[in-house]
């Protein structure tokens, strides 16, 4: 059994809340940013000095210099500062310039080589390290991560949640995949498990459901991306808030922590909000589709209702239904539902000009 212990003791109460801009871009950015984090009550500053993006070309962070912004951010605002490390190089400047943590990112955590290398380096060292899951859903992987830096002596791990990427359009930039980081906290039960609602919605207003579903099924903290003048953000503009609107949404959530050996209800009850997430993500999915139909419609001067296709379809869900040991007046009313909100989804695009 690996033995955790908290990223900073003086935060072990959760929840964690960690917070900051994507990229520091420059010094009055960066300092502006740790301003608002820190009149917002929250203690551990993140920034990117480094940048992983996926395509050439865009920005890629400031480097090295960047890393005396977060040593005045430490000095003025006594926040604690993380910031992302992908070689040992990275993790070298980052530990001389007093960051007091590092976080590892998912293309990193993805690929084992890189893993270990930065896991030599850490040998010896005393640091807090956030080990983010990787691109792909794998448990296994993330885990192979995180033991791998274990084995180097650190024992200030965290596991923050990003979502996995996804080739099929889904409601969320990463799709969460619930399952995994679930799966995790069941194999690691002492981790920190951190959720990053930023990165898994990619938009602002999923900042806050999916910071909330992230509490509700279990997760000690959040990572969320905070940049003072969010619209004019070099990397992942879309998905930044405010540090006031992050505190706003703070101050909303609501903390229910289940005891933490937790019991087989809880365990079902978790079982459960994760079905219930699949349902939704998947309905938001098919009225996505549905949207698309209905332009396709508009397009050839269709009628939106046909009739003989929702019989199809209604029969073909109930004799399935069926078979899998439900009822079919039961699967009628839920696809009835569907069908009504697709066709009143559809209509409004016929409506538009
Ligand atoms: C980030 O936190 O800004 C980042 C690049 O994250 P990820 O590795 O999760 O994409
Ligand atoms: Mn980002």
């Amino acid at each position: 059994m690996k033995e955790f212990k908290p990223l900073f003791e003086e935060c072990a109460a959760s929840p964690l809340y960690i917070a900051g801009p994507c990229s520091a871009e420059s010094r009055e950015q960066v300092l502006a940013a740790a301003e608002g984090v820190a009149k917002a009550g929250i203690k551990i500053f993140r920034a990117g000095v480094w940048k992983p993006r996926t395509k050439p070309g865009t920005f890629e962070g400031v480097g090295a210099e960047a890393l005396e912004w977060l040593k005045e951010v430490k000095e003025r605002y006594g926040l604690y500062v993380v910031t992302e490390v992908a070689t040992p190089e990275h993790l070298e400047l980052a530990l001389m310039a007093g960051v007091d943590g590092v976080w590892i990112g998912a293309r990193t955590t993805t690929n084992p080589f890189a893993m270990q290398q930065i896991a030599d380096a850490l040998q010896g060292v005393d640091t807090a390290v956030l080990i983010k899951n990787p691109v792909i859903p794998d448990v296994d992987l993330w885990i192979g991560a995180i033991e791998r830096i274990y084995n180097s002596g650190i024992r200030r791990i965290a596991a923050v949640h990003r979502g996995f990427g996804t080739h099929h359009a889904t409601l969320y930039r990463n799709d969460p995949h619930w399952s995994v980081p679930i799966e995790l906290q069941r194999l690691l039960p002492n981790i920190t498990l951190i959720s990053d609602p930023s990165h898994i919605g990619g938009r602002r207003d999923l900042v806050a459901p999916l910071s909330q579903q992230a509490l509700d099924l279990g997760f000690s903290g959040l990572m969320v991306e905070c940049h003072p003048m969010p619209d004019s953000a070099l990397s992942d503009a879309m998905q930044q808030i405010t540090p006031e609107v992050f505190s706003g949404i703070v101050s909303t959530l609501k903390w229910r922590r289940t005891p933490a050996n937790n019991n087989l209800l809880s365990e079902y009850r978790m079982h459960i909000d994760t079905i219930d997430s699949r349902i939704v993500e998947l309905l938001a999915e098919r009225m996505e589709v549905a949207r698309e139909i209905g332009v396709h419609k508009r397009h050839h001067g269709m009628a939106i209702v046909q009739r003989e296709r929702f019989n199809e379809l209604l029969e073909s869900a109930e004799a399935r239904a069926e078979f899998m040991g439900l009822s079919r007046g039961f699967i009628h009313l839920i696809f009835s539902a569907i069908h009504e909100e697709s066709v009143r989804q559809q209509s409004e695009i016929q409506g538009e000009n």
